[in-house]
């Protein structure tokens, strides 16, 4: 089974990933890495993050995933494209507890400000529902801490959480709107 593992900075994607693969023996396709060594980004002026290139990063997906039909491949740009996965895994966390993450990881303020917004709007939800059709999307809510063992059993037995930040957006609705 080719398994992507996508969601907002902070959701838990490298934690889990890790563990999952060692538990059912898979290999992981850190795509970080990947797009590092194979320099599938260009540099734009002005710009203070590398732009990455997403079509050559679908081939080298999509070609990691022919090489390796049973893998695990992880990263926030996976719900972009389809990659050619089986089934995607779309990491959630409620708002206010993935602020709390970010700041621990000392991220710049606007760039937790856009991460937080984006998780509340379903954004990498959002994307993967376009990108990967016939029912292969599943939330998994990390909210509260999971053993790695509850997520792999949700994800071999597809047992996706229901997850609803609207509480979080009605209470920032005004701060969203002036912003
Ligand atoms: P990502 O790869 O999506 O950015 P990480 O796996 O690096 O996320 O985890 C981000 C932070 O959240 C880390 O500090 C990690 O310890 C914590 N974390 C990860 N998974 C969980 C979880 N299920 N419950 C609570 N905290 C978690
Ligand atoms: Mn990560």
């Amino acid at each position: 089974m080719r398994i992507v593992i996508t969601g907002t900075p902070g959701t838990g994607k490298t934690s889990l990933s890790k563990t999952l693969a060692e538990q059912i023996h898979y290999p992981r396709l850190d795509v970080k890495k990947l797009v590092e060594q194979r320099k599938i980004y260009r540099i734009i002026r002005g710009e203070a993050e590398k732009t990455v290139n997403m079509r050559a990063l679908q081939r080298a997906v999509t070609e990691w995933f022919r090489n390796h039909p049973n893998g695990i491949a992880e990263s926030h740009l996976l719900c972009e494209f389809d990659a050619g996965a089986d089934i995607v895994v779309v990491m959630r966390c409620q708002p206010d507890v993935l602020k709390k993450r970010l700041e621990k990881r000392r991220y710049s303020k606007d760039k937790i400000r856009s991460n937080v917004e984006s998780e509340a709007l379903d954004y990498c939800l959002v994307r993967a529902e376009d990108n990967y059709r016939d029912g292969r999307v599943m939330p998994i809510d990390t909210t509260r801490r999971m053993s790695a063992k509850t997520a792999a059993g949700k994800i071999l037995n597809r047992q996706g959480d229901k997850v609803d930040w609207s509480a979080w957006l009605r209470k920032n609705a005004v701060r969203l709107a002036k912003s």
